[in-house]
């Protein structure tokens, strides 16, 4: 039992109200926190190479903001970004992820590294602000760069605000040689044609339709469409999220130009950007993929879900005695008469005698499965993927063999004929996301 209650990342989840509650304070703390963060040193910017996908080479970097917070630790913008934005701190903090960008570029050039673009992802807040441009150049100027390098991106739902503010804006951006992107691209609602009117210059592709390659036939079909008329526009297209070699592949097949992703690079400190930007190309045969790589051994043949399936999990014993730590989503990535993989933010002892359901919904009905831990590697800072060996009869075993057969003939190339608690987000935006 011990293993099991000290593990902290069980507390994590620790279900309803406190984490609730938890929630609460830390973003109270945050608030206050946040103002005091810059004199204190702790915010830090991460770059994360963009790539040309027939070449291999680094062209750009895009830059992302950390929080290194004294108690919480490292902290994602998707947790601050927002409470910077309620209390008027975004400007002054990015001014100063712009200063640190342009401190750091200089660095790189004075280094002799070749010299790239830089993608920095601006707050609306930011861009309506008067004379925003003016401050770009300011900025560059203390540092002795031209803005030239700079390509701002914002977010497709910005770009849908007042016309004739967002390309006034755009086209000054434009005299002084920066270039924009739209970010998240297809996770709002403008059109290319308005878009190509305001003169975007690239397209960002947002990830969660990546994520889904190659098995979801209908964002296939989204993402080449965007891919095919961009160019056709003028514009450049850039993948977000490139995760594994087989959508690599695919995105080089249907002529998209460039990608950024945990395949090619995790954002990285400036003194590790470095190292990469003396090579100038990405060597693909240096990449490990994370979860694929992992062999398992497994007597029946596997049944991969074209998607993810959402399950919920609960322990149901620890060294024979019941236990009730409640229930956590996990997400179940395939299945075979002896078992399943699933992946999961929780820190599990990998024990025989630890019995865990899943539930979940497939082909229209409510299954269970039941089974123990076999193998577990750890794929991500807290992201777990875990091998689960079914504990069930030889009865039970046969009928499984027959619904495994039975999703087989369903599935036919539509995610939707399987009927089950799917999601469209690969485990690690997934669970960033909850
Ligand atoms: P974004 O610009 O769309 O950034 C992409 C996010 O995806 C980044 O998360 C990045 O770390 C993550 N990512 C990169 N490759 C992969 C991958 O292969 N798989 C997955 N699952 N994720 C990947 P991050 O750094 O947490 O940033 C989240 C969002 O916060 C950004 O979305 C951007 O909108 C905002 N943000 C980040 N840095 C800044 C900043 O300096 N200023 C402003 N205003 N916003 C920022
Ligand atoms: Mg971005
Ligand atoms: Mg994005």
């Amino acid at each position: 039992m011990e293993d099991l209650i000290n593990d902290t990342s069980l507390n994590v989840d620790d279900y309803g109200i406190a984490i609730q509650a938890g929630h609460f304070s830390r973003r109270t703390r945050l608030r206050s926190d946040i103002a005091r963060a810059i004199s204190a040193n702790q915010f830090k910017v991460y770059y994360q190479p963009e790539v040309d996908l027939q070449t291999n080479e680094i062209f750009a970097a895009e830059a992302f903001v950390r929080w290194e917070h004294p108690e919480f630790g490292t902290l994602l913008p998707r947790e601050f970004i927002t409470i910077a934005e309620e209390s008027d701190f975004m400007l002054e903090m990015g001014d100063w992820i712009l200063n640190e960008i342009c401190r750091h570029y200089s660095e790189w050039l004075n280094e002799g590294l070749p010299p790239i673009k830089i993608a920095v992802n601006y707050s609306s807040v930011q861009f309506f602000q008067k004379n925003f441009v003016d401050n770009i150049q300011k900025i560059t100027a203390q540092h002795n760069l031209n803005p030239d390098f700079i390509v701002l991106e914002i977010l497709e739902r910005v770009s849908i605000n007042d016309f004739s503010i967002v390309k006034s804006s755009i086209d000054k951006l434009h005299e002084v040689g920066v270039k924009v992107a739209l970010d998240d691209f297809g996770t709002g609602f403008s059109s290319l044609e308005y878009l190509c009117k305001l003169n975007i210059d690239i397209l960002k592709i947002d990830q969660l339709f990546i994520n889904t390659i190659p098995y979801d036939r209908k964002n296939s079909i989204i993402i080449e469409t965007i891919v095919n008329l961009a160019h056709k526009l003028g514009m450049k297209t850039i993948a977000e999220g490139v995760e594994t070699l087989e959508q690599l592949n695919y995105l080089k097949a249907i002529g998209c130009q460039a990608g950024q992703g945990y395949f090619f690079s995790r954002p990285v400190p400036s003194s590790e950007y470095k190292k990469l930007l003396i090579d100038k190309f990405i060597n693909l045969n240096d990449n490990q993929q994370p979860a694929e790589v992992f062999k398992e051994k497994r007597q029946y043949s596997r049944y991969r879900f074209p998607l993810y399936l959402e399950a919920s999990m609960t322990i149901l014993k620890y060294l024979g005695q019941d236990v009730h730590f409640g229930s956590t989503l996990v997400l179940i990535q395939d299945i075979s008469a002896g078992g399943l993989c699933f992946f999961s933010t929780l820190c599990l002892p990998v024990r025989n005698s630890l019995l865990i359901q899943f539930s979940t919904t497939l082909l229209g009905k409510h299954v269970e499965f039941h089974g123990v831990p076999v193998w577990r590697k750890e794929v991500k800072e807290n992201l777990y993927k875990y091998g689960v060996s079914f504990k069930i009869s030889e009865k039970k075993r046969k009928q499984l063999i027959d619904f495994i057969n039975q999703l087989e003939l369903q599935f036919n190339n539509d995610p939707d004929a399987l009927n089950g608690d799917f999601v469209r987000q690969s485990p690690y935006s997934y669970f960033q996301l909850m």
